[in-house]
């Protein structure tokens, strides 16, 4: 199966990589929607939250607490946004499951 994010995990494709440990790679998006926009991949394959298991727990929980360091690291200071788009319908267009970590600008509400 061709995933992208799969590819740029294994160092098939480049990215801009800001950090990685053994549960997730993370590293800024192609196409910033802000300042800071980063996404923070889970390296084991799952298309979407829609196909989380009951054994992703762990890993979703460590996912938040990674997208808190790095913004830390990265000088955010005033909030950020993290985003997760689910299917279709919320406009995933990457399928495998990742976070946005959205920061130093005003983002507004609700989404479009
Ligand atoms: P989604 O729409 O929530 O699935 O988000 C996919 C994100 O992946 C988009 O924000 C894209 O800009 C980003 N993206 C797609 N290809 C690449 C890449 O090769 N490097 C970094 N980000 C990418």
């Amino acid at each position: 199966m061709d995933c992208l994010f799969c590819s740029i995990i294994k160092g098939e494709v480049p990215s801009d990589c800001i950090y990685e440990d053994e549960l997730v790679y993370a590293f800024n998006d192609i196409d910033k929607q802000a300042p800071v926009h980063f996404l923070i991949v889970p390296k084991k394959h799952i298309d979407s939250t829609d196909d989380l298991e009951e054994e992703d727990a762990d890993l979703i929980g460590h996912v938040f607490l990674v997208a808190k360091k790095l913004a830390r690291e990265l000088g955010v200071t005033n909030g950020y946004r993290i985003v997760n788009n689910c299917k279709e319908d919320g406009g995933q267009t990457v399928n495998h499951i990742h976070f946005h970590v959205l920061a130093k600008r005003q983002l507004n509400w609700p989404p479009g």
